[in-house]
């Protein structure tokens, strides 16, 4: 949500040579999880977990707050163009984009804080606190939206098993009908029941795999993962995620011991490694703002905002992103990174029996 944007000038609409030109661009991402990932709540100790990581409030699904993914990105792009051009100067005064235009913008000691200019890749694309020139805060042209877990992968007697739903595939514009009984869904009948985790369920057919099959190519999804998918309604699908989880349990070095404190047990969770993620990035059109007086020139279209953005993949191929960096983990690799596929729909037809189960309240309007 990119709200106080003070700059905006009063029209939505810019025409240039004759053609309107969009106020925003949506790019979609997907990514897959090389270490288990823990973005904590900071929270305090709930159920049999001391460091739990954060969960959509509605669905009780794991995922990664936005504001998180912002604000490592904003790091890595930073550090990316810093590499660029390590020498940066803003009016003869030395500048580095990294770690000035990183970071929270808190001027202190020897941290100059956001530079905040019309012409900086980080400030125009994340936003600064605040600016040279009277110009006061801005709230950045990439918005970003917390990443939901497209494909989580599941132990079952049938070895790994990449457990999805109808509505985590809407995310990536996929329709998907007729998956309502309380079973997983698979390509095909190669078995009477199959068990998710300890969670046993009765075996149904996806008549119309190869569509979702397709969709997921389309994402560079490995054909590792395309090979083993398992469909479950919508209403099974925190229960099995949350089942899953990774739970570790570690402990607290006294450094002048070398031994463990006292009372210093702690366990926390994470998305296990193989989890694939899906977020958006909503660039804004830069023509539509200017900063302090100036036009924008740092970046001049929404591909130009997403291509700054996506500078910062490889860094999170490499550092990562949440906490526990140290115990290995956070380690995400970007697989996609371009504009929306276009929308399509498939239907796992049910068998001919086809019993007035509960329908759930999603997927109702369509006959
Ligand atoms: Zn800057």
């Amino acid at each position: 949500m990119g709200a106080g944007l003070a700059h905006e000038r009063p029209e939505r609409k810019c025409v240039k040579g004759g053609k309107v030109m969009a106020s925003y661009e949506k790019f979609l991402q997907v990514g897959v999880a090389l270490d288990p990932i823990h973005v904590g709540t900071g929270g305090a100790r709930i159920g049999r977990v001391d460091l739990t990581i954060v969960r959509d409030p509605v669905t009780q699904v794991p995922k990664i707050p936005g504001s998180s993914l912002a604000g490592v990105y904003r790091t890595y792009v930073a550090m990316a163009e810093h590499e660029g051009n390590p020498n940066r100067q803003v009016n003869n005064q030395a500048w580095p984009y990294y770690p000035h235009c990183a970071g929270l913008g808190q001027v202190r000691d020897n941290y100059l804080g956001h530079c905040g200019r019309y012409d900086c890749p980080v400030c125009t694309v994340f936003g600064f606190a605040r600016g040279k020139d009277q110009a006061g805060g801005f709230a950045g042209l990439a918005a970003f939206t917390d990443a939901h877990v497209l494909l989580f992968p599941v132990p079952t007697r049938r070895g790994p098993m990449w457990v999805t739903c109808p509505m985590a595939l809407r995310v990536i514009g996929l329709e998907v009908q007729g998956v309502e009984e309380t079973a997983v869904y698979l390509e095909n009948h190669s078995a009477n029941q199959l068990n998710l985790g300890w969670l046993l369920l009765p075996v149904q057919v996806c008549s119309d795999m190869g569509t979702i099959k397709k969709k997921l190519q389309n994402l560079s999804i490995p054909d590792y993962i395309q090979k083993r998918l398992a469909l479950v309604p919508d209403r099974l699908f925190a229960h099995i995620v949350n089942s899953n989880l990774e739970v570790r349990t570690s402990v607290s070095i006294n450094p002048e011991t070398g031994a463990a404190e006292e009372r210093a047990l702690f366990s926390y969770e994470a998305l296990p490694r193989g989890t694939v993620l899906v977020w958006e990035i909503i660039a804004k059109n830069p023509a539509h703002f200017n900063i302090g007086g100036q036009q924008i020139t740092a970046v001049s279209d929404p591909a130009g905002v997403h291509k700054v953005v996506a500078k910062a993949h490889p860094y999170l191929g490499y550092l990562g992103i949440g906490g526990m960096g140290t115990r290995g983990m956070g380690r995400l690799e970007v697989l996609y990174s371009n504009q929306f596929p276009a929308s399509q729909s498939a239907q796992c037809t049910l068998t001919a029996s086809d019993q007035p189960s509960a329908s759930t309240s999603q997927g109702g309007g369509q006959p």
